[in-house]
């Protein structure tokens, strides 16, 4: 009877570890492809080319600002947003002393279900 419920305990410990590693991995994969659809960026406002650390993040974003209180969802949908950011490093990650606000257009596309399925810096502005 211990044995048999030891077995079970184990088993269910796995299946959750199996599909932890399954997000974990999905959400690596899914970085990746913000990373691989980022081009070089620069500053309009000093010219420099922006570190992508100054960037604003698909978390950041949609998870912490938009997605933030719940209960709402874009669906099915293609949308620019404008998202307010900063100009603090240089493309080495050494902190600017002439730190400048910017906006960056970003094109977001949501599944049906509001996930945010594409998130791309199209453009950044000076403000
Ligand atoms: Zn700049």
């Amino acid at each position: 009877m211990f044995c048999s419920f030891s077995l079970i305990h184990g088993r269910r410990k796995n299946s959750k570890g199996d599909t932890m590693i399954r997000q974990i991995e999905e959400k690596k994969q899914h970085e990746s492809e913000v990373l691989l659809s980022q081009k070089k960026v620069m500053c309009p406002v000093c010219g420099e080319e922006i570190n992508e650390d100054n960037l604003p993040e698909v978390k950041g974003v949609i998870e912490d600002n938009l997605y933030y209180l719940g209960g709402v969802a874009i669906v099915n949908s293609s949308v620019q947003l404008l998202v307010d950011c900063w100009h603090e490093l240089t493309s080495g990650g050494i902190t600017l002393d002439d730190q400048h606000p910017l906006t960056a257009v970003i094109a977001c596309r949501f599944d049906g279900e509001g996930k945010c399925v594409q998130f791309e810096v199209t453009e950044i502005r000076g403000r």
